[in-house]
């Protein structure tokens, strides 16, 4: 089986891996040094990331046991799968989405059902309710054992409705985990408004809008009994004293965050309107990157005349239903410039 691969091209312009532009503010550092300078480094760090999780649950309005932390929400959506999949058991995903749902559901040894999203890439809840039955009627009544879902989707781009969410975890017979990596991009989360139905696990990480991708820290937040689960299959002291530290510092900031998100969905609209003067597909978006498709050109040679500018943006053309397309982070102002005049300079060419 193939390893799962996101190329680390050097460019000058990386708009590539839906990463926060701007680094965390000045005080981040002050405040991870202070939490370092007092850190027992010769002891194991504590294992269940207390005073973390404690952090991330008042962060949410729940309690610091329905909070699981990870190296990453791919650490936290390997653990998912370690408890709830396995031999024997299936992983259901609409395609087009998050490849690496996929590729850690087979690493667990979770049988991947693939089903289809709509016309315009959202979940079709007549449609999923259908193919949740039909997998029940085939496979028994306990499958899928996991239902993966994405809002907003990546690399599509588009949050699903609260409604379409509503309908596969009413008709889901196991767990159902909602990848919300972009939420505080888009117009609503379902961590919002009504507690969470107990089949219900919301993923989130700190790579994407806590501008902390080097960290790798991520969460999920879901019933005790799943948190429970995670930490049955989770490696003893995964959590390194290091990373704990960072999530907390992070988390002093939390209106700055929520600033530089609202900078960057005002930069999204703009590098929507201005894309759509451009000669490319363009679809609508509630993450921080849009998803496009060069018209008349195919997707791999106009990404390689943006690398030939250094602006580095992710080829998708691989994925199902979308060839020839590329997906380009939302970037600074300066950087969505330069990437405009870069994308203009290629279609012309
Ligand atoms: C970027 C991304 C993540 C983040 O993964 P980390 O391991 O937390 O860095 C998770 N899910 C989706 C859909 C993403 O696009």
């Amino acid at each position: 089986m193939p390893g799962y691969h996101s190329p680390q091209v050097p460019a000058q312009v990386r708009l590539n891996t839906n990463e926060s532009p701007e680094p965390p503010p000045p005080g981040f550092s002050a405040s991870l040094s202070r939490r370092l300078s007092s850190l027992a480094f010769n002891r194991y760090p504590d294992r269940d990331a207390r005073e973390l999780r404690e952090a991330i649950a008042s962060l949410h309005g729940v309690a610091a046991d329905e909070v699981f932390c990870g190296n990453g929400s791919n650490e936290v959506l390997q653990c998912l799968l370690l408890a709830y999949g396995g031999p024997g058991r299936r992983a259901l995903v609409f395609e087009p989405t998050y490849a690496l749902h996929g590729h850690i559901a087979r690493l667990t040894g979770t049988e991947v059902v693939v089903a289809e999203r709509g016309e315009d890439f959202r979940l079709v809840p007549e449609e999923a309710v259908a193919t949740l039955g039909r997998l029940a009627r085939e496979a028994g009544p306990g499958a899928p054992e996991v239902v993966l879902l994405c809002s907003p989707n990546n690399p599509t781009g588009l949050a699903e409705a609260p409604e379409a969410v509503e309908a596969v975890v009413g008709a889901a017979p196991g767990l159902v985990v909602l990848d919300e990596a972009y939420a505080q991009f888009s117009p609503w989360s379902a961590l919002e408004g009504r507690p969470l139905d107990a089949r219900l696990a919301v993923v989130r990480t700190f790579s994407k809008t806590w501008a902390l991708a080097a960290c790798r820290l991520g969460y999920v937040i879901a019933d005790p009994e799943v948190i429970e689960a995670c930490e049955r299959v989770a490696l003893p002291y995964h959590l390194s004293a290091l990373v704990q530290a960072a999530g907390l510092a992070a988390l002093e900031w939390r209106e700055e965050m929520e600033e530089r998100a609202r900078r960057l969905v005002a930069e999204r609209e703009r590098l929507l309107g201005e894309l759509r003067r451009l000669a490319v597909d363009v679809w609508p978006s509630d993450a921080n990157f849009v998803l496009l498709r060069p018209q008349g050109r195919p997707g791999r040679e106009v990404w390689r005349a943006l690398l030939e500018q250094s602006v580095l943006v992710r080829d998708v053309g691989g994925w199902p239903r979308l060839k020839d397309c590329l997906r380009v982070t939302v970037g600074t102002a300066a950087e969505n410039d330069r990437f405009l005049a870069a994308l203009d300079a290629a279609l012309r060419a």
